[in-house]
């Protein structure tokens, strides 16, 4: 029997590939080019001494020993065709075989390979030449290597987009604290103090921990700046910040509300401690006397805030907490500015 005159279809091939590799792994059959040659054999039904010994085989629960295996080899490939070229052949085809499965599976940079490997199909048609298969198989390597590369320049570009995606992700981390930076003052502005007060009322709503706001406002802020010119009252503003910054805890929450009023929000604060700290607050600033010029300093006098303090209820939205703490502002501007009251 004559293995490459049924090589030449290889559709066949393809097909009794698909039928012998999972018979042989089932039956614990290395799959080596030359037990391949034997399955080939027997999935293509011509030989049918060969397909007789190995149903008998089956039948009688033979395990598929190397020299069972062997002898197989022997008996049906080696002693019927002595051209090792055939072997050669077949091992080629497996190869290709394996490796058109593998390229199928990759998604992309391996269209030269699977026409190049079609070729092959094509050409091994045709040639039992040793020295032609090697050349075969050497433009293969060869072919190989090159999607190798395309695919180290596709880890390439992927890893380049991956560097630019973080780039980008820094690049909006980055718009996002401008987005929630106050220019003037460099503290948090508004809308960041928006999304705190949020998170600060999720946290009170899984802990119970009592939450303390303060609104810090200025006093006569709008007769500050028309003595002393808006600029300077743009310096007033960043040295409040400061020292509203400098006062409180690390885990507490200062933002610019807008105009000359604060915000700060206290997490784990009772309401009592949170006065505490308002004082202290209204304290530090009012006794700091305030200078402009660096050689020839300029004295601007003082400033005064007034605080109002709320603490977070179980009822509480955000209107309803921040509403509380305002009201008390509105009541420490009416009792006279300079002082703190609370809800
Ligand atoms: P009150 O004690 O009742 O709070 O009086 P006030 O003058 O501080 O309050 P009012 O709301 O009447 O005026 C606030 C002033 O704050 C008006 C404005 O000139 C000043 N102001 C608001 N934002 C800025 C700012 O960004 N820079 C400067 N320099 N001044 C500001
Ligand atoms: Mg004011
Ligand atoms: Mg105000």
């Amino acid at each position: 029997m004559n293995l490459a005159k049924h090589l030449l279809d290889i559709e066949l091939s393809a097909k009794i590939l698909r039928h012998a590799v999972p018979k042989m792994s089932e039956l614990d059959i290395p799959v080596t080019p030359d037990n391949y040659s034997v399955w080939y054999e027997y999935f293509l039904g011509i030989n049918l001494d060969l397909k007789r010994a190995i149903d008998e085989y089956i039948a009688k629960d033979t395990t598929f020993t190397d020299e069972v295996n062997a002898a197989l080899v022997k008996r049906f490939i080696l002693e019927n065709s002595p051209n090792v070229i055939e072997n050669v052949h077949v091992e080629t085809q497996l190869v290709i075989n394996n490796l058109l499965e593998k390229v199928s599976q990759m998604n992309s940079g391996t269209a030269n390979l699977t026409e190049t490997l079609s070729e092959f199909h094509q050409e091994l048609k045709q040639t039992y030449d040793v020295d032609v298969l090697y050349k075969l198989v050497d433009t293969l390597v060869d072919e190989m290597g090159s999607v190798i590369s395309d695919n180290n320049q596709m880890e390439e570009s992927l890893s380049s987009m991956s560097d630019e995606i973080c780039s980008l992700k820094a690049e909006m981390e980055n718009l996002n604290i401008v987005a929630q930076t106050d220019q003037l003052t460099s503290l948090f502005n508004r809308r960041a103090f928006e999304d705190e007060i949020q998170s600060h009322m999720q946290h009170y709503n899984q802990n119970h921990c009592a939450s303390c706001l303060l609104v810090v406002d200025i006093d006569h802020f709008k007769v500050f700046n028309d003595t002393h010119g808006h600029l300077v009252g743009d310096k007033v503003l960043a040295y409040v910040a400061l020292a509203l910054k400098k006062t409180v805890k690390g885990t507490d929450f200062v933002a610019r509300y807008g105009g000359e009023e604060f915000v700060v929000l206290l997490p784990n604060t009772k309401l009592n401690d949170a006065l505490v700290v308002a004082e202290i607050l209204r304290k530090t600033i009012a006794d700091k006397k305030l200078t402009i010029g660096k050689e020839d300093k300029h004295s601007l006098g003082s400033i005064t805030v007034s605080v109002g303090v709320s603490t977070l209820h179980d009822s509480d939205d955000r209107e309803s907490y921040f509403i509380r703490a305002d009201e008390a502002l509105y009541r420490a501007k009416s009792s006279g500015r300079n002082c703190t009251c609370s809800e």
